[in-house]
């Protein structure tokens, strides 16, 4: 497992910012959790996708996600990302091309990851997935202490323990995760939506995705903040359940939740052509037959990827030149679009020609 970053460290005094401060842009952070960057690259895979043992209707499966061609196969699974990101924007982590994502953490598993991904951190006191209160200062409150972005900030989560690993307590920020209902429901859709969860008979920790689509669509197109994170969580419930139809399913889903919040962003002043949108994922899986699982001894866990759209961001498509990015860079990768410098870490985008 690749455990430690190569990359030198930007020395704190001798820092000098990544580029112009620019603080009139946007930025929208979407997880995708424990998707495998071979479901991203590659779509659906033969030998899981044809074995009962994870997938019960395999000829429904073929139908939906199958292609013979793997180019087309990933496009069946995820139009947006193929259809747009890969003209627009960029793509990293296809190992076939040694274009590698990693997470620096030797864990694997979500909190230490979402820890990585937003404090810039690897942290070995984090090592699972308990629900405590994070030590580690994230790049939100980072931004929220700051006067561009103070109170424009909104995170709304599937999973329950992001509010833990993102310190809703300390943070003063917008936070919705899990089934949490919302505060102020000053409409209808959002009374409905808390009566819809109200009304649920089990309340597992990780909410279903459209309801977290819907409360943070809701949030946005009221509050309009600068910075927008949201969380999805169920590719990685699925595959847990050996699921692998459903997996696909919601992968597809995700797909379409960003190929919509694009498209309002797009069409939305303010937003339109002023927004950056990171997509990335907490960890990866294991391979083949394990896919189900992740963690330190499965080999896979730490293989991750990162997805770039919008403002500042090259057209570069799928990047297929060997190269090496952990998940530690994309804290200040989030602040470095601002203009702002946040931790340690070099932000990904330096090493781009920026436009
Ligand atoms: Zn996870």
């Amino acid at each position: 497992m690749l455990g430690i970053s190569q990359l030198p460290e930007a020395g704190g005094t001798e820092f000098r910012a990544d580029h112009p401060a620019d603080t009139s842009g946007n930025v929208f952070i979407i997880t995708i959790d424990g998707l495998r960057w071979q479901e991203l690259f590659d779509g659906a895979e033969g030998s899981i996708i044809n074995d009962e043992k994870f997938t019960s209707d395999t000829a429904m499966a073929n139908m939906m996600y199958w292609a013979d061609d793997a180019t087309a196969r990933r496009k069946k699974l995820m139009p947006f990302m193929w259809n747009v990101v890969a003209k627009k924007g960029q793509l990293y982590g296809n190992r076939e091309f040694d274009n590698n994502v990693n997470v620096a953490n030797i864990y694997a598993v979500s909190y230490p990851g979402y820890n990585e991904m937003f404090t810039g951190t690897t942290d070995i006191t984090i090592a699972n997935n308990n629900k405590v209160y994070n030590p580690n200062t994230n790049v939100f409150e980072f931004l929220e202490s700051k006067e561009p972005y103070k109170g424009r900030i909104g995170i709304f989560t599937s999973w329950d323990v992001l509010s833990f690993a993102l310190n809703e307590k300390r943070s003063g920020i917008e936070m919705n995760c899990g089934y949490e209902n919302i505060g102020h429901a000053d409409s209808t859709c959002m009374a409905a939506f808390n009566k819809v969860q109200d009304d649920m008979d089990v309340k597992p920790g990780t909410r279903q995705d459209m309801l977290t689509y819907i409360a943070a669509k809701e949030y946005l197109q009221k509050k309009k903040p600068k910075i927008l994170y949201l969380g999805l969580g169920e590719t990685d419930e699925y595959a847990h359940a050996k699921d692998y139809a459903t997996y696909l399913q919601k992968a597809n889903e995700a797909d379409h939740i960003i190929a919509e919040l694009w498209h309002w962003a797009q069409s939305t002043p303010g937003y339109k052509n002023n927004t950056t949108f990171v997509i990335t994922t907490d960890h990866g899986r294991g391979q083949h037959n394990k896919w189900t699982s992740h963690g330190p001894f499965i080999k896979g866990s730490s293989q991750a990827w990162l997805v770039l759209l919008g403002k500042h961001i090259e057209p570069r498509g799928e990047v297929k030149t060997p190269g090496q990015l952990y998940q530690k860079q994309i804290a200040q990768t989030i602040a470095g679009l601002f203009g702002e410098q946040f931790g340690k870490q070099r932000s990904i985008l330096p090493t781009l020609a920026l436009r």
